[in-house]
């Protein structure tokens, strides 16, 4: 690919994206959809049927609604009555949260449970057909070089690409940021998550209803949803073990391990074990980051994972980088120069992103507290506080949010 020449007419800018993640291709989506030059560079040389379930509130599902895409997700979704929180030997309920039609209704779009490769290719799919050549697969960012008029974008096989900004969507392990900020390597957490999905007719008839099942027990919890229209079953079993610390998305792990770690769960979670694919567990260390406080330069900027990696106990580590990508075209747009742009896109995105990152670890104490008795007391707290203090996640609208 040979470098090529940056394009400031009519107020649009040429824009390269590292990284075709989530993240990414909504930024790449609302980006072209304000009229800029968009190029995403991919390191993987295909996309492949890996991950498994996301969790998608209605503040991500504004942004979809935004760029016409929410009608093809709820197609290929599952959108869950409520969250039940549970005990785990006993399955007695300790705390609900209604995600069905009062939901809707209260914040403008659905909750909606998708398996993470049906999201990419929706998002995958508008992209291409509005941008065909935007997109170069197998190609690595490796490095960038700032200039006052324009950024060089050094790829690892030897080319480079010209742009007025690069948007780094590299994910937990971001090079960019490495350059950007030094080195500041993902903390190990000490929680690692096992992950797999099991087709329906595997499971009793009268397995679960509609909701989302999140069971919690001493230093351990175990979430259950449906994907695909109710077709597949998901399973994301929190354990916390400091002796496993690959983070690889396609890691397996025997299944003996699966099944000692919740060995004597309530029979719910322990179909789902016993129905899943013995050689299809996955196993994935969970790593994060404090807040960074700043994370763009003149012409560059972190988005999604690669700014703010967070635990996935509150599920939204998905739904910052979809919010991120529109803050920033509408930062971008409203902003009469580009490091202006970048600054108010990140201005308005730290306070949001550092609270969800500290409450989901929080919220991980809180399941995996080791007696009945305090975890009682903290869900009955819960109950008491309501739907109140959950509602910031879902209130916030990317797309009306006042940016100041
Ligand atoms: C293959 C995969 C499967 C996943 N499965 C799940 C799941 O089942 N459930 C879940 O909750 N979360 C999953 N995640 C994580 C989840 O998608 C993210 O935490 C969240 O969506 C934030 O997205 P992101 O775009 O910031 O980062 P990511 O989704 O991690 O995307 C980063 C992208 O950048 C690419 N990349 C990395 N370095 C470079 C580079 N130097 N140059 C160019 N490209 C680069 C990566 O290949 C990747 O496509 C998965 C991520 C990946 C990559």
């Amino acid at each position: 690919m040979a470098a090529s020449v940056c394009r400031l007419a009519n107020n649009t800018m040429k824009v390269v994206i590292a990284g075709a993640g989530i993240g990414g291709l909504t930024a790449a989506l609302c980006l072209t959809k304000a009229g800029h030059d968009v190029h995403v560079v991919e390191s993987a040389a295909a996309f492949l049927d890996i991950g498994a379930g996301i969790q998608c509130g209605a503040n991500a599902l504004q942004v979809m609604q935004h760029l016409d895409l929410l009608d093809d997700l709820v197609k290929v979704g599952v959108t869950p009555e409520r969250v039940e929180f549970r005990d785990y030997q006993t399955g007695s309920s300790l705390h609900t949260m209604d995600l069905g039609r009062s939901y809707q209704d209260n914040y403008g779009a659905p909750y909606l449970h998708l398996h993470r490769s049906d999201l990419h290719s929706v998002l995958l799919g508008a992209f291409l057909e509005r941008q065909p050549s935007g997109l170069s697969l197998d190609s690595k960012v490796a490095s960038y070089d700032e200039g006052a008029d324009s950024i060089r974008i050094e790829l690892s096989n030897a080319q480079s690409l010209d742009a007025d900004l690069l948007i780094a969507a590299d994910g937990i392990n971001s090079v960019i940021r490495k350059q950007l900020l030094g080195n500041t390597p993902a903390t190990f957490t000490g929680n690692v998550a096992w992950r797999g999905v099991v087709p329906v007719e595997r499971l009793p008839e009268d397995w679960m209803n509609t909701v989302v099942s999140n069971f919690v027990g001493p230093n351990k919890h175990m979430v259950l949803y449906y994907l695909r229209q109710r077709r597949l079953a998901n399973f994301v079993g929190v354990v916390e073990n400091k002796t496993w610390t690959e983070s690889s998305w396609s890691a397996k792990a025997p299944w003996q391990e699966l099944s000692n770690d919740f060995k004597d769960w309530h029979p719910t979670v322990r179909s789902i074990i016993d129905a899943v694919d013995k050689d299809s567990c996955y196993r994935w260390a969970l790593y994060n980051h404090q807040p960074f406080r700043n994370w763009s330069s003149r012409r560059v900027t972190l988005l999604g994972d690669a700014a703010h990696s967070t635990l996935p106990f509150l599920a939204s580590g998905a739904a910052m980088a979809i919010e991120d990508g529109r803050i920033l075209q509408r930062s971008l747009d409203q902003a009469s120069s580009l490091a202006d742009g970048l600054q108010l896109y990140q201005r308005n995105r730290f306070e949001r992103t550092a609270k969800i990152q500290s409450t989901s670890a929080r919220a991980g104490k809180l399941y995996h507290f080791k007696t009945s008795l305090m975890r009682k007391a903290a869900f009955t707290a819960l109950n008491k506080v309501g739907a109140r203090q959950q509602a910031y996640l879902p209130e916030y609208d990317a797309n009306t949010v006042k940016l100041t």
